[in-house]
């Protein structure tokens, strides 16, 4: 077994196993706007969410299903079967995906994406795909102009895997 995929199988959550009862159309990136010397590990996320409250409600943790790391590890987050918090009017129907990065040294936006990273969101979403071959793969900023994020043209990079 790839060791990419070690969190989601200790996790149960195989890419095989079919989405409850949620139908998905969207499959949405997304970066954690770290710098390269900041983490921002499923677990840290599920901290940093489930310390936010909007509109006077707690989040529920983390609002992503899966956090791609820098080294390629891929780490669960939210359960597939469970509605993401990630993109403002479109989490029913979606499946949020966010790499590590996505900031230069100074704070700004760049693409900061490694090798074993780009390789392991290619993998991830390939997956997806074939899951849920009738979701459109987009990134945040597609669906939210206002949001600087992710810091890569998804449409087109990933133009094979779209339905
Ligand atoms: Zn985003």
């Amino acid at each position: 077994m790839d060791s990419h995929y070690r969190h989601i199988n200790s996790n149960g959550l195989g890419h095989n196993q079919l989405c409850g009862m949620r139908s998905i159309n969207l499959l949405v990136v997304h970066c954690s706007a770290v710098r390269p010397y900041q983490t921002s590990s499923a677990d840290e996320i599920n901290d940093w969410h489930k310390n936010r409250v909007t509109h006077g409600i707690h989040w529920k943790g983390i609002g992503y299903h899966y956090v791609v790391r820098r080294d390629g590890s891929i780490e669960t987050g939210r359960p597939l079967s469970e509605p993401g918090a990630h993109c403002v009017g479109h989490n029913k129907y979606s499946i949020g995906i966010c790499y590590e990065g996505g900031l230069d040294n100074n704070g700004d936006k760049a693409d900061t994406r490694t090798p074993a990273q780009k390789q392991a969101l290619r993998k991830l979403l390939e997956e997806l795909h074939a899951q849920f071959p009738k979701a459109l793969i987009v990134g945040h900023h597609d669906l939210n102009p206002s949001r600087p994020c992710p810091v890569y043209d998804v449409i087109s990079e990933y133009r094979d895997l779209q339905p």
